[in-house]
């Protein structure tokens, strides 16, 4: 079958990455979490003082891209790729509660966008890649042959999200992690540099009430109906 590009984009928490990573693994693709990469440029930025609650040094961060480089390492237990922030394993630290607070700042910074972009493009050359975000089927690939758009309840969304922090040991309240949810949704949907809108051409699925299996078969249907 000649390999194609799946576009996965969507709100916070809506399950793209679970049903990114079951599609790679079924059709032998690759599997990119764009939002690892956001997250990780933010950790940079944290862990710099170059971001916090209270401030943002805007062209600090600017400056200093040059000196980030990432990179995913597959880990075959794990069965996905590992986020490297200048060679180090970042993947539990992008995850935080902390992390999530201050990254949809960073994905507004333009500059921050393009070095992202880029990197993501040269990741798709050969096709064969399955990638979630905010804007792959709109700007990294607007030419996917698969767009797929997520939604689900904020509710919905933020309970999973709880649930994945708290089975991680993190000290979080389900209040806070919906208000999160929600903040990045107001962020990633009004800023000026691509924000997270569906693509004419994506198909939407609200998995409010499906489960991860339907939810599947549901998308390997519509890959059926690609090929036939
Ligand atoms: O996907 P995840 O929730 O990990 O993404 C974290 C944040 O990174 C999003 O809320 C959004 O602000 C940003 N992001 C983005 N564009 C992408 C992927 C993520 O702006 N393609």
């Amino acid at each position: 079958m000649t390999p194609i590009t799946i576009a996965i984009d969507g709100f916070s928490s809506t399950g793209k990455s679970t049903l990114a990573k079951q599609l790679a693994k079924y059709l032998g693709y690759v599997y990119v979490d764009t939002g690892a990469m956001y997250r990780a440029v933010t950790l940079f930025a944290m862990q710099n003082g170059l971001v916090s609650e209270t401030h943002l040094d805007q062209l600090g961060l600017i400056k200093n891209l040059p000196s980030i480089k990432l990179h995913f390492v597959y880990n075959s237990a794990l069965g996905f790729a590992e986020m490297f922030l200048n060679n180090v394993n970042v993947e539990n630290e992008i995850r935080t509660i902390d992390v999530s607070r201050l990254v949809s700042k960073i994905a507004e910074i333009s500059e921050v966008r393009s070095k992202l972009v880029e990197q993501q493009q040269q990741m798709g050359l050969k096709k064969a890649i399955v990638m979630d975000g905010r804007d792959i089927g709109t700007v990294v690939f607007p030419d996917a042959e698969l767009k797929l758009f997520m939604t689900a309840s904020p509710h919905t969304r933020a309970m999973r999200r709880y649930d994945e922090l708290i089975e991680k040991g993190q000290k979080v309240t389900y209040e806070e992690v919906l208000q999160n949810v929600q903040e990045r949704d107001y962020i990633d949907t009004h800023r000026e540099d691509s924000p997270l809108v569906k693509a004419t051409d994506a198909i939407e699925i609200d998995n409010s009430t499906l489960t991860k299996e339907e939810q599947f078969a549901l998308v390997l249907d519509l890959i059926d109906k690609f090929y036939n």
